[in-house]
């Protein structure tokens, strides 16, 4: 289904926006009769994505209270009102339980799930009828991983926030429905900074093994994710809320 009609007269704030998986959702999101703000804390990269969408830039931290009253206000006031959010802004943390520090552990919580949390309640609070809210969770929200201590636990925290969040607003009469999206490796700026941080000779290993966790063969590409993720923001994923939606080459289904 084109972007143009499943979109159409819909206000979307995206976090995250700026690179990997929040630009290319953008970038699909954006069409006639669609409006996007374009959130992130790299306010250049915000501004750089939302003048390829004419989307709304907006700077901010998804782990400060204020800027989420803020950044929603700024939505409203820009669009008239806001009928989908996608919290994508995310951040990896490779290292063994030994090697987290709690300092680690806090900052990964604080962006990946107390921003998520955050997020949706500020959005559940302005949204009407027929609003949906898509949580960017991970593979590693339902497996998991060895040295993603901290990751692997926000990410299981978002995947739950999400089905809580849903029951909620769907007994409460709300209206809102609220999914997660649980993609595996995935060729972002995210996945090439773990890479960087391997050693040159090890890289064509590692990215040997990155595919081979896929039965696909692969690992996927942005745009394969924001796909889903449009589904679960438009209308056509109407009677789907509470919902964990896999996007990984077959990855969990081993
Ligand atoms: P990315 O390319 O690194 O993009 C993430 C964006 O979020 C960056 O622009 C980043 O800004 C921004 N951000 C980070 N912390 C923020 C904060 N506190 N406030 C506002 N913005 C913040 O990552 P990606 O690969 O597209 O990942 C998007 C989401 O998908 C994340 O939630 C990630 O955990 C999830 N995911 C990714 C993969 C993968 O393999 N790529 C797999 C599963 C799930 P900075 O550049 O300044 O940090």
């Amino acid at each position: 289904m084109p972007a143009m009609k499943t979109l159409e007269n819909k206000v979307a704030l995206i976090t995250g926006a700026a690179s990997g998986i929040g630009a290319e959702t953008a970038r699909l999101f954006a069409s006639p009769g669609a409006k996007i703000a374009v959130a992130d804390r790299d306010a250049a990269g915000g501004h750089k994505v939302a003048a390829e969408t004419d989307g709304h830039a907006i700077e901010m931290d998804v782990t400060s209270e204020a800027d989420w009253k803020r950044a929603v206000t700024a939505t409203v006031e820009t669009f008239g009102g806001l009928h989908v959010l996608v919290n994508c802004a995310g951040i990896e943390l490779v290292k063994s339980m030994a090697e987290t520090s709690y300092e680690d552990w806090r900052r990964v919580m604080s962006v990946n799930l107390d921003g998520v949390f955050l997020g949706t309640r500020a959005a559940i609070g302005v949204m009407r009828k027929g609003g949906s809210i898509v949580n960017i969770s991970s593979v590693a929200g339902i497996n998991g991983f060895s040295r993603q201590v901290a990751y692997c636990a926000s990410k299981g925290g978002v995947r739950l926030l999400s089905k809580a969040a849903a029951v909620e607003c769907a007994e409460a009469g709300l209206g809102i429905r609220v999914n997660s999206v649980h993609p595996g490796i995935i060729d972002t700026p995210m996945a090439q900074e773990i890479l960087g941080t391997v050693e040159a000779k090890m890289r064509g290993e590692i990215e040997a093994r990155w595919k081979l966790m896929h039965p696909i063969g692969r690992i996927g590409r942005a745009a394969e994710v924001a796909q889903c993720i449009l589904f679960l923001a438009s209308d056509a994923s109407a009677f789907v809320t509470g919902t964990e939606l896999v996007v990984d080459g077959g990855l969990t289904a081993r």
